[in-house]
This record gives structure tokens, sequence and C-alpha cells, in this order.
């Protein structure tokens, strides 16, 4: 084996070295991407037609996609225990 052989296989070597830094930059930088528009996909309590009330029923406290102690997946804002909205789906 020469010396040039060494030398460029330590420059490949630092290429692909490099290659995967990139790669994992910006694999780290489309997940971020991904969580922020998934922070981003709730709706607004209009468009849902949240109500402070049950219907009938139905309330968040009993939908699963409420998050104590006043929160929804789906749904921007403070949300009560005792609201409701369109998206109410019951726990089972
Ligand atoms: S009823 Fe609507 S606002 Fe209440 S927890 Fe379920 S999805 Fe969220």
């Amino acid at each position: 084996m020469t010396k040039g052989n060494n030398e460029d296989g330590e420059r490949m070597s630092r290429r692909v070295m490099l290659a995967g830094t990139t790669l994992a930059l910006g694999i780290g930088a489309a997940g971020a991407a991904v969580r922020s528009a998934a922070a981003q996909t709730k709706i607004s309590q209009a468009a849902a037609k949240y109500q402070n009330t049950p219907k009938g029923q139905q309330s968040c406290a009993t939908c699963v996609n409420f998050q104590p102690p006043n929160a929804c997946k789906f749904v921007e804002g403070t949300i009560s225990p005792n609201g409701w909205c369109l998206m109410f789906a019951a726990k089972t």
C-alpha cells in the first residue's frame, strides 16, 4: 500500500464523516419542524364550536382528547373539564 492511498483513504473518511454530520443535522432540523407543525395543529375554540358547558352526557372530562387539568390536544386555550366541542370522542 502506498502513502498516497492512505491519504486518499483519510480524505474519504473525513468526507464520509462530514456527510454523516450534515445528514444528522438535517434530520434533527426536520424533526424540529415536524414537532413545531404538530404543536400548531390546535384549532380555535370558535372553530371547534367549544362551549363551557357539557352537551348532554358528553363533556371534556370524558373525552380522550382532554389533557387535565385544563387543556385539549386539539383545541387552543383553557379547556374546562365541563366543556364540550364538535370533536368530542368518548373515552373507552
Ligand atoms: S370535547 Fe373537544 S375541547 Fe373537550 S377535550 Fe374533547 S376535543 Fe377537546
